[in-house]
């Protein structure tokens, strides 16, 4: 599914990305972990096709196919989705109503008509009752006043709703209540398939209870230092990245 080989990549000349590989195949959850700094944002927005970031070697191929020349959408439309690819606050237009949108503008991109509203309302329906969203949440504004519980919830649903390829979820370092936690867990677990594949990047060991992922990496200095599997997550928590240093060293 996704393949990266040697990538590098800086900002405003600052080298952050140096020499990153990983490989996710259909079927698996990773989880990228690391001291901050290290470059896991990052990461997740040049998968994602931000385009402050330059990348300076490499390669990231999904299906077999180079992305790295595509733009952020043509990413989308292919299938990546990056939480909180959206923040934005739009009075005015629901929770429901964007994402209607994004999905009509994706059909749009593949030479599709747009969804009919039958089968929307029916896609919605069955997406919220799967993550226990209620309706008046669908109806509410986008992003206006959410909680961090809330945001999460949308940003499950967006990804409900569109049925990525590649899912990447960047927890970021600020703070996740226990609800947040859930829900992303949650969903993620409710959401994986075969056919799928996540990346979760996390501080926090706790999520990875609820979503037990295949793989874990720890990302240190722009690179990929270690890969084991949720028992690395456990060893991290308990003896945090030190020694991980000390063995590259
Ligand atoms: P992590 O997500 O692992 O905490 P980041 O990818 O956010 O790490 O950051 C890696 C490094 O790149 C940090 O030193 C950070 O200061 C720097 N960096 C990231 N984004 C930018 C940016 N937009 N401008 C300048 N420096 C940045
Ligand atoms: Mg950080
Ligand atoms: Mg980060």
């Amino acid at each position: 599914m996704l393949k990266i080989e040697n990538l590098q990549a800086s900002i405003d000349d600052k080298s952050i990305l140096k020499g990153l590989n990983l490989e996710v195949k259909a079927g698996e959850v990773h989880a990228i972990m690391g001291p901050n700094g290290a470059g896991k944002s990052t990461l997740a927005n040049i998968i994602a096709g931000k385009e402050e970031y330059e990348v300076t070697a490499g390669s990231i191929e999904l299906n077999g196919e180079d992305i790295s020349e595509l733009a952020p959408e043509e990413r989308a439309h292919n299938g990546v989705f990056l939480s909180f690819q959206y923040p934005v606050e739009i009075p005015g237009v629901s929770v429901t109503n964007f994402i209607k949108t994004a999905i009509n503008e994706t059909r749009k991109a593949k030479g599709l008509e747009d969804m009919p509203a039958k089968d929307m309302l029916k896609m919605i329906r069955e997406k919220s009752e799967l993550l226990e969203i209620d309706r008046k949440f669908l109806s509410r504004s986008l992003n206006e006043g959410f909680s961090g519980g809330e945001k999460k919830r949308n940003e499950i649903f967006q990804m409900a709703m569109l049925e990525p390829k590649l899912a990447i979820l960047d927890e970021t370092d600020s703070g996740l209540d226990i609800d947040a936690l859930r829900i992303v867990a949650n969903g993620v677990n409710k959401l994986k398939s075969k056919d799928n594949a996540v990346i979760v990047i996390t501080h926090y060991q706790r999520l990875l209870d609820y979503i037990v992922p295949d793989f874990v990496h720890v990302l240190h200095d722009g690179k990929i230092v270690k890969t084991g599997d949720a028992s690395l997550a456990l060893e991290l928590e308990a003896k945090g990245y030190d020694w991980i240093k000390k063995e590259l060293v």
